[in-house]
Formats: structure tokens, sequence, C-alpha cells
């Protein structure tokens, strides 16, 4: 038996099609940075490994640990008032605000 013959790998998410359906959604498309715009506010992205400092996310209230990509917004023109999001849960918010304006 050699050591080599079993290549020893992590499934990953995106190795899986069922789950890669389900978290397809968390996943980077091209249009992201339309999806993530929301008027009234500025969106930065921040890439993973950017950040040595852990946030709590405010819509999830879980935390976005350090070095995790993530997104940091706030009211136009307010940069105080800069909140770190998870990018998903932005995601998330950014649709819910678009469907009630459009209602
Ligand atoms: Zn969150």
């Amino acid at each position: 038996m050699s050591k080599g013959s079993r290549k020893k790998r992590a499934t990953r998410p995106w190795q899986d099609a069922t789950a890669f359906r389900d978290i397809g959604d968390l996943l980077v498309p091209s249009s992201e940075e339309d999806e993530l715009r929301l008027d009234g506010y500025e969106v930065q992205q921040v890439s993973a490994g950017r950040t040595d400092k852990a946030y709590v996310c405010p819509e999830c209230g879980n935390a976005i640990a350090a070095g995790e990509s993530h997104v940091v917004v706030w009211p136009e023109g307010d940069p105080d008032l800069r909140r770190h999001w998870h990018r998903h849960c932005w995601r998330f918010e950014v649709n819910r605000s678009r469907s009630e304006s459009e209602a």
C-alpha cells in the first residue's frame, strides 16, 4: 500500500451538487455588485483576509469572523453609521428593501 494511492481531499460544498444548489445564492455571481447595491447606501466589499477583526452582523446577530469576506454598509454621507454585514445578510436586506419599494 503506497501512501499516495489515496488522495485525501476535504469534501467541499461546491463539489456536492445538492449543497451547491443550497448555497448557490451565497456564491459570487458576476452581477453581485449590482445585487449588493441599495439606493441611499454606500456598500464597500471587504475581501477575505483583509480584516483581522471580528464584527457582529446587525441582521443575524452572528459574528463575522476575522478574515471573512463581508460588506461594510453605511447611509450615504454618514460613514460614522457604518455596519459590517455578512454578504448574504446584506443581500437579503437589499432584496427585502427592493421588494418593499416595489410594493
Ligand atoms: Zn449576518
